[in-house]
Formats: structure tokens, C-alpha cells, sequence
């Protein structure tokens, strides 16, 4: 997987922006943003129509996440969600599957219902989002479940609270991290503290937003933008690294959560 990845959420909503959210994710896949995530959820199937005729004629080198609805999870309701997610992307596997978030299927049934689609060739690789330690754990206790490939969670300066303990735990156990929402859904692009920090480093508030989130391995981010020139931005943060200093400074504008396990183990 690529570091940096591209968002989608309310992409496909809105028939008249449609060819300016293809054209988006184009430059993005151009300038090396080669993952974009996406859900069945999203637009209702319309961002997966979008993200399907974005990456037409250029398939090979786009590795596409997209995620299925907690009621989607059983056995049946699986299969049948997860052709209709390939239908709407114009693809024969997903590279990523992820569970959108948890529900009350049970996970064994949800993760046989994956391998399933794995053995049949339908999707590379399975994973969750917004699943905490406790779900996690459960997830790593079911058959087949420690397949986990990724945990797809809100994370950014604003929302740390994933550090607390589910990056080490992540980090331990190799599952990718796919931070959600590294712009706060845009909010930190008008942070004050963000901005002066920016400026100083010749950078906007979202390339440091974003820099800061892949500051560590292990940690994917992938940043919604539908505006040219914002994608060009995104794709700049990731010739940005971050000195001690301004790491220090970023801390003291965003605190990290009390007692949060050392990231070091990522
Ligand atoms: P985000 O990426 O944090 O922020 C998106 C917003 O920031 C958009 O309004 C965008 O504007 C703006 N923006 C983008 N680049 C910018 C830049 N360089 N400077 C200033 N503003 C910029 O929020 P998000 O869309 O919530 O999260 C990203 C992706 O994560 C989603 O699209 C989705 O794929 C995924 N996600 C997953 C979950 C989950 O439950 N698994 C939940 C939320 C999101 P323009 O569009 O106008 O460029």
C-alpha cells in the first residue's frame, strides 16, 4: 500500500460534480496517490461509480479499498454486496475489503463470509474500521480472524485518541492503520496554531496535517480533496518531514491522550 491514499466520502452525490471528482481522483492517481477508498455507503454506490470510472484503463496501478455496511455482514448479504461493489467499480477483485464498522453480526460469520470471497478471488485482502482494542481483540480471537489486514480509524492532530492504545496494539500485530479524516474534514486548514506552524515551514496547514499523521510507519492517510489545487497540496506532504521541534510545538497546539502507550512500538 501506498502511504498516502485518497478519500471519497461525498464524492458521487451530486450528478453535476461528477466529472470534476473523477477529474480529481486522476491527478491524485497521477501524482502518485495510487489507493483510493471508498464505500458502498458513500453517495449510495455513487462515489464506487465515480472511483470505477476514474481508475478505467489504469486499473493496475490503483490499489482500491472499499467497505461493506455492518448488515451486510452475514454469509448471503456478503456475497451480494460485495458484486455489487465490484459492478459499480468496474473491477474483478477488491484489493481492500473493510467492514465499515462493527454490527451485530457476528464476526466469526463475517470473517468465513471473507475468506470466502478471498478463495473465490473477489477481494486480496480483508480488514475492519472503527473498531477499538476490544474489538479488535475479539476480531484476533475468532478463526481466521488474526487475517486482519487493516483498521480503517478517524485519526488526526484533533483526534488523537487512537494513540492511547489501539496504534501500538496495530503496530504489534502488523495491521495497517488507514487514518480517516486527516484534515478533520477540513476543520485543521484554519487552525490558527496549525497555520503559524505551516508557515514557518513553508507549507499549508493541511500538507503539515498531514505530514504529522504519516509521521510514524505503519500509518496510512488518505485525505478527501475534490479541488485540483488541493490535491496537489496532499500530494506535496509527502516530501514533508517533520523536525522534533515542530513535533514538540504540534503536541503542545493538539495534546496527545493522558497515559497513551509509547508510539515507538509502530
Ligand atoms: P478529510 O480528508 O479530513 O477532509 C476533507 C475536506 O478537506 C474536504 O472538504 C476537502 O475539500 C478539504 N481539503 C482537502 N485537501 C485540502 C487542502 N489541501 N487544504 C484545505 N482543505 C482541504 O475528511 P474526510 O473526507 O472525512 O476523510 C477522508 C476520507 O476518509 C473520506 O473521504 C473517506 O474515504 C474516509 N472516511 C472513512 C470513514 C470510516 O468510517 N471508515 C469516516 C470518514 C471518512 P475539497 O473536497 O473541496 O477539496
Amino acid at each position: 500500500m501506498t502511504r498516502l491514499g485518497l478519500g471519497t466520502w461525498h464524492m458521487g452525490e451530486d450528478a453535476s460534480r461528477r466529472a470534476a471528482e473523477v477529474a480529481a481522483l486522476r491527478l491524485g492517481l497521477d501524482l502518485g496517490m495510487t489507493l483510493v477508498d471508498t464505500a458502498e455507503m458513500y453517495g449510495d454506490g455513487g462515489a464506487e461509480r465515480v472511483v470505477g470510472e476514474a481508475i478505467r484503463g489504469r486499473r493496475d496501478g490503483v490499489f482500491v479499498v472499499t467497505k461493506f455496511y455492518p448488515h451486510h455482514a452475514s454469509r448471503a448479504a456478503l456475497a451480494k454486496a460485495c458484486d455489487g461493489s465490484l459492478g459499480r467499480l468496474g473491477i474483478e477483485a477488491i484489493d481492500l475489503y473493510l467492514l465499515h464498522w462493527p454490527g451485530s453480526v457476528s464476526l466469526a460469520e463475517t470473517v468465513e463470509a471473507l475468506e470466502r470471497l478471498v478463495d473465490a478471488g473477489k477481494i486480496r485482502r480483508w480488514g475492519v474500521s472503527n473498531f477499538d482494542v476490544a474489538d479488535m481483540e475479539a476480531l484476533v480471537h475468532t478463526p481466521a480472524g488474526e487475517r486482519v489486514a487493516a483498521n480503517q480509524v478517524l485519526y488526526n492532530l484533533a483526534r488523537r485518541g487512537v494513540e492511547y492504545d489501539l496504534l501500538a496494539w496495530c503496530g504489534k500485530r502488523s495491521v495497517e492503520v488507514m487514518a480517516y479524516s486527516p484534515l478533520d474534514e477540513g476543520a485543521l486548514g484554519a487552525h490558527p496554531a496549525l497555520r503559524a506552524i505551516a508557515r514557518r515551514l513553508g507549507a499549508t496547514p493541511a500538507q503539515v496535517a498531514i505530514a504529522w499523521t504519516l509521521r510514524k510507519p505503519g500509518v496510512v492517510a488518505i485525505p478527501k480533496a475534490s479541488d485540483p489545487a488541493h490535491v496537489r497540496a496532499n500530494a506535496g506532504a509527502l516530501k514533508l518531514v517533520l523536525d522534533a521541534e515542530t513535533l514538540a510545538q504540534l503536541d503542545r497546539a493538539f495534546p496527545p491522550p493522558r497515559g497513551k502507550r509509547p508510539l515507538e512500538v509502530i
